[in-house]
């Protein structure tokens, strides 16, 4: 089989997007739509859980929502005014169906359905203790532990045991529960992963992207707040804050490349947020050039920033095929010497005699640039410089993005010279990380007020650059511990 991602397979993955929505007729039509918006969160499984005020029915499977949520019968038998959905990558737990979500258990307090996205880092320990009192988990996924802590809880509400479940949780996550009372939406105390809230008529939605409200033609109230628990409800719409205040630490990537650059991130357009990193990158390793040329379509809005900045046009020099699917069967041994360029090609006719600034979103593991740098000498350009819209990628994630362990990251073998020796460019150049909090209209990444009394953290996860974890990394650690993985590198 053939991989024709070529640009895609050699990126960081969102593992997942969830969906919520209560008081609406045919919830999970809705949800199906929202989902669909979602979809470049998550491709490998969907699914939705609805209630009708009798029972949870629930649709899960393998592959995309379009397939899998377009028949009506299917729909149909998801009866209910409200819903739940996901769609995921696999981040802990095998791609297996008992894995996808939403996760249902009946407990003592009722039906609990809940669609997560994150990682808890602490899930393996979690896990073995609650294995050690009894607990039988049906999947693999790290998801599963809020059910057991939630089912084996001493207080006796619901939301108490949820809010006790989710402070022996350590990690990412960005949560939306169904129960037979209401909706629960979360988002942990650093806000690592986004969730945002809308408003249809008389119905509420909770979103991972603002994309999936313009879908369904919501509009946008404002952001699930960082360690803020809303409950909707016939009893209307409460916020709590269960935890003891931090500042908070949103994931800075999913600006650089997470998110779709039509959606509002923690109030932030993340196009406008691109297109600034883009003129920091102009500022900071400017270069004589014929023409500004994105990598599509990630690198599009950061090429338009770097070509207003510097005044060097802008032209499509590597054009994609929008009628490629996930995976192409190889018609056979003979054509393998090809070299299948089915995906993306080069606009030779604009390149030939050109000194090209090729702009991309990031480096991980360096093969993809390497066959761009080519693709762009073999179409005719003089020169190539590679400009990259993040800084070096050095640390794997461990708050739901599926990153390859460091010894594959390109940046955590090389310095950038070495990096450029190794792609074949003329130059390479990193947006700096303060320059990336500048795009962010902040002056520096530890340049900004005093938060909760914590005057250097910065106000964004930015791990996997600067190796700055901003939780416990707890199965980790017992990891290392083992001697089974290599050790972090923390930020100094
Ligand atoms: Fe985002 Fe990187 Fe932090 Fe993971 S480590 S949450 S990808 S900034």
């Amino acid at each position: 089989m053939l991989t024709t991602h070529p640009f895609q397979d050699d990126k960081l993955r969102e593992e997942c997007g969830v969906f919520g929505v209560w008081d609406i007729e045919t919830a999970a039509a809705v949800a199906a739509l929202g989902l669909h918006a979602l979809q470049h969160r998550g491709q490998e499984a969907a699914g939705i859980t609805s209630f009708d005020g009798a029972g949870f029915h629930s649709h899960r499977a393998m592959g995309h929502v379009a397939g899998n949520f377009d028949k009506d019968e299917i729909i149909r038998a998801l009866a209910g005014r409200s819903a739940i959905g996901h769609v995921r990558y696999s981040t802990t737990g095998a791609s297996a169906l008992r894995n996808v979500q939403p996760l249902f258990a009946e407990l003592a307090t009722g039906g609990f359905a809940v669609a997560h996205n994150g990682n808890i880092s602490n899930a393996m320990r979690l896990r073995r203790e609650l294995n050690a009192r009894g607990s039988i988990f049906q999947s693999t996924s790290d998801t599963e532990v809020i059910i057991h802590l939630v089912a084996t809880s001493g207080y006796r509400s619901l939301l108490d045991r949820f809010i006790d479940a989710l402070k022996h949780v350590e990690g990412a996550y960005s949560l939306v529960c169904l129960t037979e009372e209401g909706m629960i939406a979360c988002r942990d105390p650093l806000g690592i992963r986004p969730l945002v809230m809308g408003k249809l008529g008389e119905a509420t939605i909770f979103a991972s992207e603002t994309v999936a409200l313009d879908v369904i033609g919501a509009t946008y109230v404002r952001s699930v707040a960082p360690g803020e628990l809303i409950v909707v409800s016939e009893r209307g719409v409460e916020s709590h804050r269960p935890f003891a205040p931090a500042r908070p630490r949103p994931c800075i990537f999913e600006h650089v490349y997470f998110s779709r650059p039509d959606s509002i991130v923690d109030g932030a357009s993340v196009y406008t947020v691109r297109k600034a990193i883009g003129a920091e990158l102009a500022r900071e390793s400017g270069v004589e050039a014929d023409l500004v040329v994105p990598v599509p379509d990630s690198g599009v809005p950061a090429a338009l920033g770097y070509a207003q900045e510097s005044g060097i046009p802008f032209e499509l020099g590597i054009i994609r095929s929008h009628y490629v699917g996930r995976t192409f069967i190889q018609p056979g041994d003979q054509v393998r010497h090809l070299g299948v360029k089915l995906k993306h090609n080069a606009n030779s006719a604009l390149i030939k005699g050109k000194r090209l600034i090729l702009v991309d979103d990031s480096i991980v593991r360096g093969t993809t640039s390497l066959k761009i740098v080519q693709m762009m000498r073999e179409a005719g350009a003089t020169e190539v410089h590679m400009r990259i819209a993040s800084p070096p990628t050095r640390h794997s994630c461990f708050y739901g993005v599926d990153t390859p362990e460091r010894t594959k990251l390109l940046a955590a073998r090389m310095d950038v010279a070495a990096m450029n020796q190794y792609i074949g460019a003329d130059s390479l150049a990193f947006v700096s990380i303060d320059g990336l909090y500048r795009a962010l209209g902040e002056p520096g990444r530890d340049l900004h007020g005093d938060v909760a009394g914590d005057v250097h953290a910065p106000s964004h996860c930015d791990a996997c650059f600067s190796g700055d974890y901003p939780t416990a990394l707890t199965d980790h650690d017992d990891s290392e511990q083992r001697g089974q993985l290599i050790p972090i590198e923390r930020y100094a």
